[in-house]
C-alpha cells in the first residue's frame, strides 16, 4: 500500500483511543472539567455502565457562546497558552483532547450557559461532526450528555467489560474524587438510582461516611497539618487494628489529583510496619501538596500517572505523616477530640485488650486471628475448641476405598503427633521419619475439601446470626457484592440489600460462623478486586478458598494435644494432604534416612 495520511475522522478515532478506553475514562474527563470549570454541584447520571448514556451536569463557569465549537477541537483547551504554563500545571485538564476525543466515538449533546450569559447554546455532534446549534434557556453550567459510546469503533465496543464492572469503576472514581473535593456536592446514579452522594460540607469525615459508612469514617485518623520542607501531607489513615487484604482501600492525590504511584503507596504500607498482619493493608487517603513545577503531570494520556522531581523527598514525608498519626492516636487523645461516639473504648494500636467490644473493626489482629477470644455476635460457643475435634467429619466414608488410595496414592500415613513448636507447626512422627505440620496451611486444606465435598452435594451448612450484621460498603464494593449475590447464597451466605450500598448478614457458612461477618464480607471482595473478571467457577472458588482460609486456625495459636491431634487425622484423611488450596506445602518431611545422613551417621 502507498504511504497515505489518514482521514481526519480516522486519525481522531485512533488518538482518542488513547484518552477515552471506557466509560469510565469519560466520566473522569467530564467530572475533571466540571471541576476545573469551578463547579460546587456535580450531578453523574449513567445508563447501562455507560454504554447507553453518560450525563455530566455541574454549575461551573460554562462555556462562552462563541467557544462552544472550539472546544471540541483537538488540542482546543482555555488552561494553558505557553510551554513555561506546562511547567506548573494547576488544572486537572490542560491537554485539550477531551472533548475531542469523546466526541469522536460517540454522539454528544451540550447545554452551557457561561456566567453573564444572557441565553444557553445547545450543541449537538454525531462522531465529531456538529449536527445542530441553537439557542436555548438554560441554568448557569454545562451538562454534557454522551450517548451510544463507541457506536463507531467496533473493536473498543468488543472489549468493554459487563455492565456491573463499567459501573464499578465509575463508582470508584467518583467516591475518589468526592473525597478529595468534599466541598463539592456529587450526586452519582445508575439507571435512575442514587448509588453515591455527598453534601459537599467541606467536611472530609462527611465524604468517609458516605463512602466507607459511619463505623469506619468515625474510626479513620486525620493526619494533622504535616509539612516538610514544601510537601504537605494531609488526609485519613485507618488505625492498625482495621486493614484490608488489599492495597485497593489506598488513595493518593497529588495537587488535587488522583494519581496511582506505587512508590508513594509503599511509603504508606511502609509506615504500618509491624503493626500491621503480614499480607494485610491499610485504608488511607492522603493528600499531597508540593510546589507545582516539582511534579510532571505530562507523563501519559489519562494523567493518572505523575513524575516527581525529587521523590525521595516525598517518600519520606508521607512515611513520616502517616506513621505519626498512627503512633500518636492514643486514648488521651481521643477522648480530647471528644467528637466521637465510642470515646470510652480503648483505641490504640499494640496489642490491646478489646474483648467487650463485637465491632470488627474494634478487634485488634491477635483477637480476630483467635476465635476463642473474640466476643463477637454472641452465638458462639467460646468454650469449644478451635479445630473440630470430630475427625469422622473429615473426608466422605466412601473415600476410603482401597481402590481410591491407589489411584490417589498421594495420602498421608498414621502419625503420633509430638508437639507444637512456635504456636505454628505440629512435629508428627510418622513409620519412616519425622513430620512438621504448618497448622494453618493444614488446616485450610481440611477446610476445603470438607467445605467442597458439601458444596458438591449442595448441602453447605449455615449459620444465622442471632441479630444480623450490617454492612457498608463503597458503592463500587457494593455492585461487586451484589453481582455475586447469587454464589455467595449458593455458598451458605444470606445477605439481604439494607439501603444504598449497605446489607445485612442474615446468615454466614457454618465454618465460619465463629468470624466477624464483616470481616469475612470485605476480605472475599478484596479477593475479587484481585485479577480481571474471573470466569464465574473461578469466582466461586475464589470465595470459597477465602472462606476456608478464615475458618483456620492461624499461625501463632497454641493448640491443645486433643485439638493436634483432630487436625492431624483430619490430614490424613484428606485427598491432597500436601498442599494448601493455594499451593502452598501443608508439611514438610525428614526422613529417618535423612536424618542419619545429617547427622553423620550413614
Ligand atoms: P482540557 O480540559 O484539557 O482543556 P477538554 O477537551 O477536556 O480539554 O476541554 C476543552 C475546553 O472546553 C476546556 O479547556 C474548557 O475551556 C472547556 N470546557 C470543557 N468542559 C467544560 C465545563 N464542564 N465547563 C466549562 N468549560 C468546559
Ligand atoms: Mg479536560
Amino acid at each position: 500500500m502507498p504511504i497515505r495520511l489518514l482521514s481526519e475522522q480516522l486519525a481522531s478515532q485512533i488518538a482518542a483511543g488513547e484518552v477515552v478506553e471506557r466509560p469510565a475514562s469519560v466520566v473522569k474527563e467530564l467530572v475533571e472539567n466540571a471541576l476545573d470549570a469551578g463547579a460546587t454541584t456535580i450531578n453523574i447520571d449513567i445508563s447501562a455502565g455507560g454504554r447507553k448514556k453518560i450525563q455530566i451536569a455541574d454549575n461551573g463557569s460554562g462555556i462562552f457562546a462563541e467557544e462552544v465549537e472550539t472546544a471540541f477541537l483537538r488540542h482546543a483547551t482555555s488552561k494553558i497558552e505557553t510551554a513555561a504554563e506546562l511547567e506548573a500545571i494547576h488544572t486537572l485538564g490542560f491537554r485539550g483532547e477531551a472533548l475531542a476525543a469523546i466526541s469522536a466515538v460517540s454522539q454528544v449533546t451540550l447545554v452551557t450557559r457561561a456566567r453573564d450569559a444572557q441565553a444557553g447554546i445547545r450543541l449537538m455532534l454525531d462522531g465529531g461532526n456538529v449536527k445542530s446549534r441553537e439557542t436555548v434557556g438554560a441554568p448557569q453550567g454545562t451538562v454534557i450528555s454522551i450517548e451510544q459510546l463507541f457506536y463507531n469503533v467496533p473493536a473498543r465496543l468488543k472489549f468493554l467489560k459487563t455492565v456491573g464492572t463499567e459501573k464499578r469503576l465509575i463508582d470508584e472514581f467518583v467516591t475518589k474524587y468526592a473525597l478529595a473535593y468534599p466541598h463539592v456536592r456529587f450526586r452519582l446514579t445508575h439507571d435512575g438510582r442514587i448509588s453515591f452522594q455527598t453534601t459537599g460540607s467541606g467536611e472530609v469525615r462527611d465524604v468517609l461516611v458516605a463512602v466507607y459508612g459511619a463505623d469506619i469514617a468515625r474510626e479513620m485518623l486525620e493526619i494533622g497539618e504535616y509539612e516538610r520542607g514544601d510537601v504537605q501531607v494531609a488526609g485519613f489513615v485507618a488505625p492498625p487494628s482495621l486493614h484490608r487484604a488489599n492495597r485497593n482501600q489506598i488513595v493518593l492525590f497529588v495537587n488535587g489529583r488522583w494519581v496511582k504511584d506505587k512508590n508513594i503507596t509503599y511509603a504508606i504500607i511502609q509506615a504500618y510496619h509491624t503493626l500491621l498482619p503480614v499480607g494485610r493493608y491499610p485504608i488511607a487517603i492522603v493528600f499531597v501538596r508540593m510546589p507545582l513545577e516539582q511534579v510532571d503531570v505530562n507523563v501519559h494520556p489519562t494523567k493518572t500517572e505523575v513524575r516527581f522531581r525529587h521523590s525521595g523527598h516525598i517518600f519520606s514525608a508521607v512515611q513520616r505523616a502517616v506513621r505519626e498519626t498512627i503512633v500518636a492516636d492514643s486514648p488521651i487523645r481521643h477522648f480530647r477530640a471528644g467528637q466521637f461516639e465510642s470515646l470510652t473504648r480503648p483505641q490504640g494500636w499494640q496489642g490491646h485488650q478489646e474483648q467487650a467490644f463485637g465491632r470488627s473493626s474494634d478487634l485488634s489482629w491477635d483477637q480476630l486471628s483467635d476465635p476463642s477470644s473474640w466476643s463477637g455476635q454472641g452465638q458462639l460457643d467460646l468454650s469449644s475448641p478451635i479445630i473440630d475435634l470430630e475427625p469422622g467429619l473429615g473426608a466422605q466414608a466412601e473415600d476410603f476405598s482401597p481402590e481410591y488410595i491407589e489411584t490417589e496414592g498421594d495420602r498421608l500415613p498414621m502419625m503420633r503427633v509430638i508437639g507444637q513448636v512456635g504456636s505454628s507447626y505440629i512435629i508428627g512422627e510418622g513409620p519412616d521419619g519425622m513430620y512438621l505440620i504448618d497448622q494453618h496451611a493444614a488446616h485450610e486444606r481440611i477446610q476445603f475439601e470438607k467445605f467442597m465435598d458439601a458444596f458438591e452435594r449442595q448441602e453447605i451448612p449455615s449459620q444465622r446470626l442471632v441479630a444480623g450484621t450490617a454492612v457498608h460498603l463503597p458503592p463500587d464494593q457494593a455492585t461487586r457484592l451484589t453481582d455475586q449475590m447469587a454464589v455467595l447464597e449458593k455458598l451458605g451466605f444470606e445477605i439481604e440489600p439494607f439501603g444504598p450500598n449497605a446489607f445485612m448478614i442474615r446468615a454466614v457458612p457454618a465454618v465460619v460462623a465463629r468470624q466477624d461477618p464483616t470481616r469475612v464480607i470485605n476480605d472475599i471482595i478484596a479477593d475479587l478486586e484481585v485479577g480481571n473478571a474471573p470466569l464465574q467457577e473461578k469466582i466461586e472458588e475464589k470465595i470459597i478458598r477465602r472462606v476456608c482460609k478464615t475458618a483456620s486456625v492461624k499461625a501463632g495459636q497454641t493448640l491443645s494435644k486433643q485439638e493436634m491431634d483432630a487436625l492431624v487425622q483430619q490430614l490424613e484423611r484428606c485427598r491432597n494432604p500436601h498442599t494448601c488450596p493455594h499451593g502452598r506445602p501443608t508439611l514438610i518431611y525428614l526422613s529417618v534416612a535423612q536424618l542419619e545422613r545429617e547427622f553423620g551417621r550413614a
